[in-house]
């Protein structure tokens, strides 16, 4: 069973400032913690559920691979 252990709280992220996005900015979310947290694993260390590194709405992964082919 996942469970959140509290544990989030602990590497839960801030929102950064300006206009970077949460993503974009390295942090990930856990959808049974219900948060943000700036960790380096695929998996949330509070309940092991897999974390999300990218936003679910496609268009910022559009405008990212725009950009890319454009470098
Ligand atoms: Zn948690
Ligand atoms: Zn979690």
């Amino acid at each position: 069973m996942m469970a959140c252990k509290e544990f989030c709280k602990k590497i839960k992220a801030l929102k950064p400032s300006g206009t970077t996005g949460r993503y974009a900015s390295g942090q990930k979310r856990c959808q049974v913690c219900d948060l943000f947290v700036k960790w380096d694993g695929n998996h949330c260390p509070c309940c092991g559920y897999k974390l999300r590194a990218n936003p679910r709405n496609s268009t910022y992964k559009k405008k990212n691979r725009m950009l890319t082919r454009r470098i």
